[in-house]
């Protein structure tokens, strides 16, 4: 019986925190196109946006708590160990240095994230680094990710809503999988705003996130490790 190759998922970001909608993305677009795992991978210092408030440490620790307890979900350090700006292009050809075969790999992005990938380092030759998968997020439809972009038009593939593709119908190219998913409303910076005010973010967050922000003060002006001893 001859076995498929793995394949393999990342989902890269700030992660500041981790949160259930990545969680959901991950877990929609492994069911979509048999993915076998779906590496979480903070990024260190982000290309596109502000530095994160999280440390790397802390970022790292709250992806390894949430993949904890999820059989398909791994925190990959990748990222964190490369020094500079993080680069999508740069992880992808070090995963091709790791000896993994572009046509495996799945870098998964929100609809949001997607709609500006005209801006990412090295596109269009990013794009055949490996496949991307593009999931829907409240509020970011897939048409938002892509109507910017005609020149990506014929490497785009829909998945039928709750179904599931072989991307070797891919016929040996790295595609554009388009994912549409129910995936829940939240986000890091609506998260981060909820600590702040002192609201819960229980529901947003695997517990075990929720309990490491609560635990080291993450998210306000004081975090523990800062505080002095006796403090807490
Ligand atoms: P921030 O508010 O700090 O930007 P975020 O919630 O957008 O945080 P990121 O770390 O920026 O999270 O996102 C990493 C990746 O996960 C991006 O590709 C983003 O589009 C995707 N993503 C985040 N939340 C969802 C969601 N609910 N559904 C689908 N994709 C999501
Ligand atoms: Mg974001």
């Amino acid at each position: 019986m001859s076995e498929r190759p793995l394949r393999l998922g990342v989902l890269g970001g700030t992660l500041d925190p981790v949160h259930l909608g990545h969680l959901a993305a991950a877990h929609a677009a492994a069911r979509a196109l048999s993915l076998d795992a779906v590496w979480l991978m903070p990024s260190h210092v982000p290309a596109h946006k502000a530095s994160p408030s999280a440390s790397p440490w802390h970022r790292f620790a709250m992806a390894a708590l949430a993949a904890a307890d999820d059989p398909l979900i791994v925190a990959s350090d990748l990222e964190l160990a490369r020094p500079g700006p993080t680069f999508t292009w740069d992880t992808l050809q070090a995963l091709a240095a790791l000896g993994h075969d572009p046509l495996q790999i799945f870098f998964i992005t929100g609809a949001d994230a997607f709609a500006a990938i005209d801006t990412w380092h090295r596109f269009p030759e990013v794009l055949d680094a490996g496949h991307f998968v593009v999931v829907t997020r409240p509020g970011h439809a897939l048409p938002e990710a892509t109507r910017n972009h005609p020149a990506v038009a014929p490497r785009l593939r829909a998945v039928p809503r709750g179904g599931v593709l072989d991307p070797a119908d891919g016929a040996g190219k790295c595609r554009i999988w388009l994912v549409e998913a129910d995936t829940p409303d939240v986000s890091s910076t609506d998260i981060r705003q909820r600590v702040l005010t002192g609201q819960e973010v229980g529901t947003a967050v695997p517990p075990s996130v929720a309990a490491h922000i609560r635990r080291h003060g993450l998210y306000t002006p004081t975090p523990a490790a800062r505080r002095l001893h006796g403090e807490y």
